[in-house]
């Protein structure tokens, strides 16, 4: 779930620029998410200059990255850890 710091946004655009999804608008200079329409593929957290967005992962994503086999510790991208798994030199997470 990704999750915007009001704080932190300084209103850019850039996660709106990159966003696939249309997902995330700058609204009063300060980015408003659409959860409907995120897929959490992550860009905008990687854009955004001022870490004003993270990923926050649930119960379900831990359970959804155990099924996989994925052991926790963290791929090192985005905040809250991640489920990667270096595989072949590439975090499995795909960050
Ligand atoms: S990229 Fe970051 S600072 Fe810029 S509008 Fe988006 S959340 Fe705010
Ligand atoms: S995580 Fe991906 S889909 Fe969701 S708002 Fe960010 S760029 Fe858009």
């Amino acid at each position: 779930m990704v999750v915007v710091d009001l704080e932190k946004c300084v209103g850019c655009g850039k996660c709106e620029r990159t966003c696939p999804n249309g997902a995330i608008k700058v609204v009063d200079k300060k980015a408003v998410l659409n959860r409907d329409l995120c897929s959490e593929c992550g860009k905008c957290v990687q854009v955004c200059p001022t870490k004003a967005l993270s990923i926050e992962y649930t119960s379900t994503h831990v359970r959804l990255a155990e099924s996989y086999g994925w052991r926790g510790g963290g791929c090192g991208r985005g905040r809250g850890g991640g489920f990667g798994k270096k595989r072949r030199g590439r975090n499995r997470c795909g960050w």
